[in-house]
Parts: structure tokens; sequence; C-alpha cells
């Protein structure tokens, strides 16, 4: 097994014990990401999705860890779903990006907040992986702030019609269904719905290729022409659509604080056999003592990320037993924010130290820590953004009435 991702699960040993069952998933999240680590790599090198990872996944059962088992899935808790999100993590990000919106987003959304005709139309085909999903809220006009949102439904027959355009949407071109967020024209709020991508009226716009990292992950803008859908389609309450989004970005940040720590992981790893490989100046490079500085602050951002990660994933645990309560609700949403902030940065900052040990083949994707470097810079932008977290943990900490902004 990966010596990092044994490292991991010792830590969560010594906060969680871990069954014999939850070990066995861990040893088949170990066994797909060894799988993926040169299609991942190729795919990167080609700037295209990396077709072979969903297959890959689905062999070894990945998609299916959060789902309940009455549901095709396999029930397990937030600490297991983290652990493997580290794990993936140490590709880069392009995988942990398509597993978070599928496993972290839109899994919690239906197992939360579906009907059970919902539930049972769609968790198990998400749990196989034979059903993709994308979470579709931002608009070219609309993102930090959602409620500047212009897609619209308004009510048609037995059902109602959407119309308008997503934009930098997480498996977009690829997915089989969408959570979509879209403002009533008849003044009932934002809702969330389940739309099909065979609908009629729906196409995809442009696959965005000029990312500046994060390659081998689809990133799509979708358009809604006249798109319908039934009542059915509905995902909880009517007007109820943000409190899903944030309830569902909740989980989300922690998949990407997860997947952070993979990142901190696979840098430090690989600086360690550069500077213990690479000779200048009569000596490896690990034995001069800035690399060694490096190396330590590497080291240190890992210890400093993984504790507001495991204490998210606790808090969230906490919430999942108890979903009524506000107070768990606030608690387990507050310590995601910290986690994504916290891991989020150390990571870019690890990946970028990484780039520094490695000198000029650091700078190219032929090393393993130029993909890191380019995939963590987003981390710090979606999911919300460095500023959005700093203004939730500001108000928190401050209290009422010092929210930024309503
Ligand atoms: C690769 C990628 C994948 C993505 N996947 C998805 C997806 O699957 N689904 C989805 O819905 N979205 C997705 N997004 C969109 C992402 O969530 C948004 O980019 C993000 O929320 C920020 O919105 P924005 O880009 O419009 O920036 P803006 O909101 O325009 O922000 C610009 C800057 O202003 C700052 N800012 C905004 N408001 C405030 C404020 N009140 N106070 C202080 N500063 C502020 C921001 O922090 C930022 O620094 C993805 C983005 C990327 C890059």
């Amino acid at each position: 097994m990966n010596k990092e991702f044994e490292e991991d699960i010792r830590y969560a040993s010594s906060i969680t014990k871990l069954s014999e069952t939850e070990l066995k998933v861990l040893k088949e999240a170990d066994a797909a990401a060894e799988e993926l680590v040169m299609p991942e790599y190729e795919h990167y090198m080609n700037h295209e999705f990396n077709t072979e990872a969903i297959p890959v996944a689905k062999k070894h059962g990945l998609f299916g860890i959060p789902i309940p088992v009455e549901y095709g899935g396999l029930g397990l808790s937030p600490m297991v779903h983290s652990l493997v999100q580290m794990r993936l993590g140490q590709l880069g990000l392009g995988f942990a990006t398509l597993y978070d919106v599928q496993t972290f987003i839109a899994a919690n959304i239906i197992s939360r907040w579906g009907s059970d005709e919902q539930k049972l139309k769609h968790l198990k085909p998400m749990a196989s992986g034979d059903s993709i999903f994308s979470f579709c809220l931002t608009e070219p006009e609309a993102g930090s702030d959602p409620n500047m949102m212009s897609t619209t439904y308004t009510k048609e027959g037995s059902g109602y019609v959407i119309n308008g355009t997503k934009y930098l949407i997480t498996n977009g071109s690829i997915c089989d269904h969408m959570i979509l967020f879209a403002k009533s024209k008849d003044g009932n709020g934002i809702t969330s719905f389940i739309i099909n991508s065979k609908s009629e009226g729906f196409s995809v716009g442009t696959v965005l290729k000029e990312k500046i990292g994060l390659f081998t992950s689809d990133t799509a803008m979708l358009d809604f022409e006249n798109v319908h859908v039934e009542k059915e389609d509905i995902i909880g309450t009517e007007g109820k659509g943000l409190h899903i989004a944030y309830s569902a970005l909740l989980n989300g940040r922690l998949g990407i604080g997860s997947a952070c720590i993979g990142v901190i992981e696979a840098s430090l790893s690989a600086s360690i056999k550069r500077a213990k490989e690479r000779i200048q100046h009569g000596k490896e490079i690990g034995k001069h003592q800035l690399i060694q500085q490096h190396i330590s602050a590497m080291r240190q951002n890992l210890e400093m990320a993984r504790w507001p990660v495991l204490k998210a994933v606790l808090e969230k645990e906490a919430y999942d037993k108890n979903p009524d309560n506000e107070a768990l609700l606030k608690n387990a949403d507050i310590n995601s924010a910290l986690a994504k902030r916290i891991a989020s940065r150390l990571a870019f900052e690890s990946a970028d130290r990484a780039v520094q040990v490695h000198g000029g083949f650091g700078y190219s994707l032929m090393s393993p820590v130029g993909q890191l470097f380019l995939d963590s810079r987003v981390a710090r932008i979606y999911e919300g953004t460095d500023e959005i977290q700093d203004l939730k943990i500001a108000s928190d900490v401050l209290g009422a009435g010092y929210s930024a902004y309503a």
C-alpha cells in the first residue's frame, strides 16, 4: 500500500476505529489510485479528460462509498470517504474533482434531500458509477453570489420549463444527470431540479480547454432552452434550492480539503525522492540546508492541514447522526470552511515548494509536481473562494451583525 496513505489510515485510526470492511475498501481505493497513475499522467500531458478514470473507479467500487446500503451503496462513514479522497488527491485534482462532485456533492444531495422515488431511481446507478452527475450552480454573471443567477424556471403544463446558461460546470459534457439551480419567474425563489442530460433543449456549449491546470477534469458551459422538467424532478421544497446547494457545498469542501491532503503528501514524497537523487555542488541537494527547509515546511504543512480536515469530518459525522440539529449543521459548516481554506492554501504552498525543489524540471509536466502545482490552485477558487471562506469564518467569530453580506 502507498506509504503516505498508510500514514493517513494510521492517523485516522487513532481517532476512529476502522473496521475490517472499511480497511478492505481503503485497500481497493489504493489499488484504484495506483492503476490511475499512468492514465492520469498521459491524459494530463495531452490536456484531455481522463476517460479511463471512471471505469477504474467503477471496478474498485469507489462510487458507492457514501451511498446508503439500501440504495446499492456501501454506506460508509465520512471518515472512510475522506480517506479515499486523500488517496485520489495524490494523483492531482483531476479525478478527485469528478469524484467530489459525484460522491461528496450530488450523492449527498439526493440521499439527504431527494424524495423516495428520486432515491430509488438515482442512487443505485450513482453508486455503480453508471450515472455521473454534475452540479450546476455557477453562471457567467453569478459566481460567489448565486442569488444573481438568471437561469429561470416557469410553470408550464404539469411541470416547468428551464432557460439559461450554466458555466464552469465539472462533469458538464460527460454527465448523465445534472442537479440544476434555477430562479422562479413567478417569485418562488431558487429551486433545485434533477435533469437528464438527454433532455430536449439541453446542449453542451464550450468545453473549457484553456484552463491553467486540472486538464483531466471536464469543465463545460451548459445551455438550457425550454428544457421541460416535471414537478417530481424538484429536489426538496420549491424555493429552498440555495439551502440545498449550501449544505452540499459543506460536504464538497470536505472532499476538496481531503484531496488537498493528498496533494501535500505527493508534493512531499516527490521532493524527498528528488532531494536524495539530484546532485549539485558535490552533494545531494537534500543535504543543502535551504532544500531541507522546503522539505520541513511541506512536512509541517501536512501536519497543519490534517487535523482541520479530520475535525471537519468528525463534525460532519455528528451532524449526519442528527440532521435536524441546526447547531450541529453550523458547526459542520464552519469546520468544513476552515478545513478547505487551510488545506487548499497549504496544498498550493507545498506544490510551489515542490516545484522549487525540482528546479527547472519542476516547471514542466514531465515532473510529478508540475501538475500538483497547477491543479492545487483551483482549490482556492471552486466551492467557495478563499475570500468567501474568510468572510464566513470571520462572521462566525465576530458573531451576529458582522456578516459581510446578506
Ligand atoms: C475548474 C473549475 C470547476 C468548477 N466546477 C464547478 C461546478 O461543478 N459547479 C459550479 O456550480 N461551479 C463550478 N465552478 C465555479 C466556481 O465555484 C466559481 O468559479 C467560484 O465560486 C467563484 O465564482 P466566480 O468565478 O464567478 O468569481 P467571482 O464571484 O466573480 O469572484 C471574483 C473575486 O471576487 C471575490 N469576491 C466575490 N464576492 C466577494 C465578497 N462579497 N467579498 C470579498 N470578495 C469577494 C472572490 O473571492 C474572487 O476573488 C468551477 C470553477 C472552476 C475554475
